[in-house]
C-alpha cells in the first residue's frame, strides 16, 4: 500500500470515528427538552414518595395518640365517679386536680391529632398536585418522546453503517498498519489525523514550516504536526466523501 493510500485510508478512519463518537452521543443523549420533563417527572416522583413516607409517619403517630386519648377518655370518666363519691373538701380538691391534670393530657392530645389532621390534609393538596399532569403536558411529552424513539432509532441504524464500515476498512488496512494506526489514535484521540486550517495545524493551531506544509499539501507521504504529533492532512486533497 503507497502512503498516500495509507494516508486516504488513516483520514477515512479518523472519520468514522469521529462519526460513531457523534452517533454514540447522540443515541445516548435525549434532548434537553425531554430530558428536562423527564426530570422534572423524576422530581414528583420523589416528592411523591417524601410525601407517602411523611403520611404513613402521620398515620401511625396519629394511631398512638388516638389510643392514648381513649384511655385517657376512661380515667376521666373514672375520676368523675371518683367527684361523685367525695366526703370531704381535701378529697374534692385532690379530685379536682386529678381531674384538671386529665383534662390537660387530652387537650394536648387532641390538639396533637388536630395539627396531624392539618399536616395530612396539606399532604393530600401536595399529592394531587404533583400526580397532576394537564393534558398538555402529557401530550407534549408523548409527542416529544416519539420523536426521540425515531430519531434515536435513526442514529442507532447509523451507527451500525459506521461500524461496519470500520470494520471494512481495517480489514483493508490490515494488522501492521492498524497497529500503527491505534498507537497514534491512543497518543491523541479523539483526534488523531486532522486537517490543515491555511497553514497551520488546525487541532494546535501551530503554523507549520513551508517545507513541511509543502509535503502535507502534497499528500504523498505521512506527515506529522511538529507540536502536537498529529498525523497531517490536506482537506482538499482528501475531501469528505
Ligand atoms: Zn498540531
Amino acid at each position: 500500500m503507497s502512503e498516500r493510500s495509507l494516508l486516504a485510508a488513516y483520514v477515512t478512519l479518523q472519520r468514522l470515528l469521529t462519526q460513531r463518537l457523534t452517533l454514540q452521543r447522540e443515541v445516548e443523549t435525549p434532548p434537553a427538552e425531554l430530558a428536562a420533563l423527564r426530570a422534572r417527572d423524576a422530581e414528583r416522583e420523589a416528592a411523591l414518595t417524601a410525601n407517602r413516607k411523611r403520611r404513613g409517619e402521620l398515620e401511625a403517630e396519629y394511631g398512638a395518640l388516638e389510643r392514648e386519648t381513649g384511655a385517657l377518655y376512661e380515667e376521666r370518666e373514672h375520676v368523675r365517679r371518683q367527684k361523685s363519691q367525695v366526703t370531704n373538701m381535701k378529697q374534692l380538691q385532690a379530685v379536682v386536680s386529678a381531674l384538671d391534670h386529665v383534662q390537660g393530657q387530652i387537650d394536648e392530645r387532641e390538639s396533637k391529632l388536630k395539627r396531624i389532621m392539618e399536616e395530612l390534609d396539606a399532604l393530600d393538596g401536595q399529592a394531587a398536585e404533583l400526580t397532576a399532569e394537564s393534558p398538555q403536558e402529557r401530550q407534549q411529552r408523548l409527542h416529544l418522546e416519539q420523536l426521540w424513539a425515531e430519531r434515536r432509532g435513526d442514529s442507532e441504524a447509523e451507527l451500525e453503517r459506521v461500524r461496519a464500515r470500520l470494520r471494512e476498512v481495517q480489514l483493508e488496512l490490515g494488522a501492521a498498519a492498524m497497529e500503527a494506526f491505534k498507537k497514534l489514535w491512543n497518543l491523541r484521540k479523539p483526534l488523531a489525523v486532522v486537517p490543515l486550517d491555511g497553514d497551520s495545524c488546525s487541532a494546535c493551531h501551530a503554523v507549520l514550516r513551508a517545507a513541511l506544509l509543502q509535503l502535507v499539501r502534497g499528500g504523498e507521504t505521512l506527515q506529522y504536526c511538529e507540536t502536537c504529533r498529529r498525523l497531517l492532512y490536506d482537506p482538499a486533497q482528501f475531501p469528505p466523501p
